[in-house]
């Protein structure tokens, strides 16, 4: 029978564990989450990590500018929180304006504070097969939910689909450290079906209605990253859950697999970023 990843209730699992560390820790990790402009899912995510932060004993505060903000101006403030010493991690919720260089402001963040592992320095440890401060929460989080159901990684034929720097290619990184064998494949692969059908796990992380049945072996394990909205209005992942669900071994949903194991890592990340400067 089908295993369905429950992302929810491994979040729910680590979230007391941290809440108990976070009760016992007598100075707390303070979290700051720059937004610039007015995506309202961006709104809803920095409300959630903020809401979420507070509830385990997390301090965390929201710096909001507006969508015509200058580089400048967000270059300042992450100057500013880099050498504020209460302030333990730095967030900058994507995507920013279309007029902002998103590299430049990323590489901007201390590395130590880097909560998301994403500036130069920590995703360069990562592809160097070193240890960055901390690994990028989406790749952590699949990761996590892998080896909670105890998947094996070691060997496997992982197919990952979607390239970009904050899934696709650090979570290939992590496969490979783990000795996966990877493929990578994107919105240029030709043939896309013919490399899904050998992937022992697939993970799909594009936001468009790609994955189905006949793309996949039997009892193979699919990680769902994508969401977006389908036509209705409905929350939706790359894959089609109902069809795939009838031949994979394991299937994560959307909602409940992928996007509260992220959450899980951001604040696992903001407490061992505190741990190492402490
Ligand atoms: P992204 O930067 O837009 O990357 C999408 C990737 O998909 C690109 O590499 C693109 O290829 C590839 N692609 C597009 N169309 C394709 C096709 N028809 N066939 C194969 N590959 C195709 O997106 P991202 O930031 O990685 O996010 C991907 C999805 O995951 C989004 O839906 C996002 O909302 C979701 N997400 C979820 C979480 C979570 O916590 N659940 C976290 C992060 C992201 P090219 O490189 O050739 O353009």
């Amino acid at each position: 029978m089908t295993v369905v990843l429950d992302g929810k209730k491994l979040r729910d699992k680590i979230f007391s564990d941290l809440k108990v560390k976070l009760d016992k820790m007598s100075e707390k990790p303070t979290l700051a989450v720059i937004l610039a402009g007015d995506d309202p899912a961006s709104q809803i995510y920095v409300r959630n990590k903020k809401k979420t932060a507070e509830n385990l004993g997390i301090n965390s505060i929201v710096i909001e500018y507006p969508a015509d903000v200058t580089e400048s101006e967000l270059l300042a403030k992450i100057e500013e929180l880099n050498n504020n010493k209460s302030i333990t991690a730095i967030l900058v919720q994507l995507p920013l304006p279309k007029h902002i260089d998103k590299f430049r402001i990323i590489d901007a963040i201390l590395p130590q504070k880097d909560v998301d592992g994403l500036t130069p320095y920590n995703l360069g440890k990562l592809f160097a097969g070193e240890e960055p401060y901390v690994y990028p929460c989406t790749p952590k989080g699949i990761l996590l939910l892998l080896d909670e159901y105890k998947i094996d990684i070691d060997g496997k034929h992982v197919v990952v689909i979607g390239r970009s720097n904050l899934v696709g290619k650090p979570v290939a990184q992590m496969l490979l450290k783990r000795n996966a064998t990877v493929t990578m494949c994107h919105s240029h692969t030709k043939n896309l079906s013919d490399i899904t059908k050998t992937a022992d796990i697939l993970i799909s992380a594009v936001g468009k209605n790609v994955i189905g049945e006949k793309m996949l072996k039997s009892d193979c394990v699919v990680i769902d990253v994508g969401i977006f909205k389908n036509s209705n209005g409905k929350v939706r992942g790359d894959v089609d859950f109902e069809n795939v669900s009838k031949i994979a071994a394991y299937i994560s949903p959307v909602p409940g697999g992928v996007g509260p194991m992220t959450i899980a890592s951001l604040m696992l990340n903001t407490v061992e970023l505190f741990d190492k400067i402490m």
